[in-house]
């Protein structure tokens, strides 16, 4: 059975622009009599707490987006992450690079190191023996990256249509260990057999690059569909600053779970402002919704 999935990263509640993003995911998936999956991306430590993983999918039940089999949890998938870091790394497709954040800050300040897509500069790519050591010698504790080589992609979005990229010198693993989200991801969905990956368009420049790694571990490549984001008045993506952005905060000011689900819906042309439409009566409607209308625009 094809499957879809919902990925959020437990670092604070849910705002409505996840939930747009989840209930859109949900129903891609179900409208299609497909599986749903709900995984947490908490491989950050700092940043992830288990109340949010809580929070976050009692928000989901809320809104009636129900998924199949256990939450899967990113964090305890490390081994897998790992046994495909030690694939690339033998077949030499990655490289050490020892960049702080602010060396690549100031490499891409640099004459004509500027890249519009904020890609890294290969400070690393071909670093001399000698400058490696110096580095090593510093003490200082390289990350991983792809040997992305800047190779030409193209995919069919089932929102964008056919979409141009190349291969970016992602980070694979970080210089503590950590397993990086472009590796972890299509690790994780190929183990949970995700057919289709919906989520929001601030990932869809990085999809060429997770196209090629499926391709370098030999794992199915799902189809993709990045839908626009929700934005605030002012046009800028929904964030804290814009109010009440969470479940609870809507709940708080008197809104039911259903009410929230039908601004969602109708953000989407689903429902007509004030309608509260069924789960039932939005899969219906979303199976007449052209697709490409859930983008944002260039
Ligand atoms: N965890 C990512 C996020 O919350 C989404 C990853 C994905 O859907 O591929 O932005």
């Amino acid at each position: 059975m094809a499957s879809g999935r919902f990925a959020p990263s437990p670092t604070g509640p849910l705002h409505l622009g996840n939930l747009r993003t989840a209930l859109l995911a949900w129903l891609f998936a179900r409208s299609a009599g497909s599986a749903f999956s709900v995984r947490m991306e908490d491989l950050d430590p700092l940043a992830c707490r288990p109340e949010h993983v809580a929070g976050q999918l009692r928000d989901l039940a809320a809104l009636g987006l129900d998924w199949d089999g256990p939450v899967v949890t990113q964090s305890a998938r490390r081994s897998a992450h790992e046994a495909a870091l030690q694939h690339l790394i033998a077949a030499g497709h990655t490289y050490p690079c020892y960049c702080s954040r602010r060396e690549i800050r100031e490499a891409a300040l640099a004459p004509n190191g500027a890249d519009p897509e904020g890609r890294y500069p290969g400070t690393c790519r071909r670093l001399p023996v000698a400058q490696r050591a110096r580095r090593e010698a510093q003490g200082r504790r390289p990350a991983l990256r792809l040997q992305g080589g800047a190779v030409p992609i193209a995919f069919e979005d089932r929102v964008h249509g056919r979409v141009e990229g190349t291969v970016d010198d992602v980070v694979l693993r970080r210089n503590d260990g950590t397993p990086a989200y472009n590796l972890a991801v299509v690790v994780d969905d190929a183990a949970m057999a995700i057919e289709e990956v919906v989520r929001g368009e601030d990932l869809l420049a990085v999809t060429a690059t997770q196209i090629h790694l499926c391709r370098l571990l030999g794992l199915p490549v799902p189809v993709h569909a990045h839908v626009a984001l929700l934005r605030g008045a002012d046009g800028q993506r929904l964030a804290k600053r814009h109010g009440a952005v969470t479940l609870a905060q809507r709940l708080a000011l008197g809104q039911s779970p259903q009410e929230v689900r039908a601004e969602l819906a109708a953000s989407v042309g689903l429902a007509a402002p004030g309608q509260c439409p069924t789960t039932a009566t939005l899969l219906e409607r979303f199976g007449a919704l052209d697709p490409t209308s859930l983008s944002g625009g260039p």
